[in-house]
């Protein structure tokens, strides 16, 4: 299904759904209640609306999962969400010159990932690897993880991607028992590993704190929510927000050789504690993946973390071929289209991904308009500099 197509059935289906009270509106002058769902706001501000097709600089995309695996048994099977035939074109066309694809897998899997994107196609595809979750709860299982990492260097492996599994879905007895803690010991010679063998660590702990909070008629993320009840993290024996960076930052400090990128800007929703962070910890980096909503939402503030920390800020989307269910991470001409144009522009009020409705929450986003020196870090050079290129 390509992207208008989907769009069509999107639309088809909000339609199909539309009750009466919708009907009524839509003939004007209703006083009726409006389901939320059904409503689309356009909006009627005249403001610059620029196209920016491709980026000014080659790109390397450092978080996309072309290939996938289930989240406490990171694969032996990898699936690929799609061929690299059929994402070629979509790179050429925006100036995408490398995806890293960070659920690589592990084992047979992690080996069939790195065979057919990366040594196929030198240069457009890299791959990275993942911890070995199934095994966690076996004795000896820190120095087997740390060997691993160096078995998964050998073959090929640029770098470690850490869903947020640590934290909130990995248990003593992988599925059942207490959360393992983000800073448990028994990772210790991993993180050491990758920080020798030059792998950085891409690393996505908790959640917009919307997610640890009730899902009610106050939670700015209601809609998102509601339509994924499995991202809540209210209740239960979760930890809180602030456990888990404070943990993960305990990881940061104790190897201090390791790079860590914090995926999706460490915490979004508050740069002036990841500004904090940031300058404690030089071995601390961010992406922006799927979280160009947060940060167009504050640009201002924004645009001084870019030019505070230009060095060690990497493009990254969370792209995900076929993921149309997460429209601000679904891999198509579009998506890439929106985030050059927050890095680029200064254009003001426009969506933050391809999708009828603003799926993280309903705001739209303002462009940084970031200059050529720090764009071109953002695009390519910082992650050359990460993964040693
Ligand atoms: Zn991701």
């Amino acid at each position: 299904m390509n992207r208008r197509e989907w769009l069509k059935r999107m639309g088809a289906a909000a339609a199909g759904a539309a009750g009466p009270a919708a009907a009524q509106a839509q003939q004007g002058g209703a006083k009726a209640a409006l389901p939320l769902t059904e409503y689309q706001p356009k909006s009627m501000l005249h403001t610059a609306g620029t196209r920016v097709p491709r980026a000014k600089f080659p790109v390397i995309d450092f978080h996309t999962h072309i290939t996938w695996g289930p989240m406490l048994e990171p694969g032996e099977k990898v699936v690929f969400n799609d061929t690299p035939e059929a994402l070629l074109p979509v790179m050429d066309r925006r100036n995408l010159r490398t995806m890293i694809d960070v659920t690589g897998g592990v084992g047979q899997g992690l080996k069939e990932s790195i065979a057919r994107l990366q040594t196929a196609h030198p240069g457009r595809f890299i791959v990275f690897t993942e911890p070995w979750w199934s095994k966690a709860a076996e004795p000896g299982y820190a120095a087997f993880q740390a060997a691993e990492i160096e078995r998964a260097h050998a073959a090929g492996a640029h770098g470690i991607k850490l869903l947020k599994t640590l934290g909130l879905y990995l248990r003593e007895n992988v599925k059942t028992g207490k959360l393992v803690k983000v800073d448990d010991p028994r990772f210790d010679p991993m993180w050491e590993t990758a920080g020798s063998l030059g792998m950085p660590i891409a690393i996505h702990t908790s959640d917009p704190e919307a997610f640890f909070l009730p899902v009610d008629r106050f939670n700015e993320r209601y809609e998102e929510l509601n339509a994924h009840p499995d991202w809540s993290f209210h209740g239960q024996d979760f930890p809180s927000n602030m456990e888990l960076q404070e943990a993960r930052l305990r990881v940061i400090a104790r190897h201090p050789k390791t790079t860590f990128v914090c995926l999706h800007v460490a915490d979004s929703e508050n740069l002036e504690m990841v500004t904090g962070w940031m300058d404690k910890y030089p071995n601390m980096w961010v992406d922006i993946a799927a979280r160009i909503g947060e940060l167009g939402r504050q640009p201002r503030a924004s645009r001084r973390f870019f030019e505070r920390f230009q060095d060690r800020i990497v493009f990254g989307t969370d792209a995900t071929p076929k993921g149309a269910e997460f429209p601000q991470q679904y891999f198509c001409d579009d998506l890439y289209e929106i985030y050059y144009r927050f890095l680029e522009t200064e254009d003001e009020y426009f969506d933050y991904a391809p999708a009828p409705t603003p799926p993280q929450g309903r705001w739209r986003i303002y462009g940084v308009g970031l200059p050529d020196a720090i764009l071109e870090k953002v695009y390519h050079k910082n992650a050359e500099r990460a993964l040693r290129l």
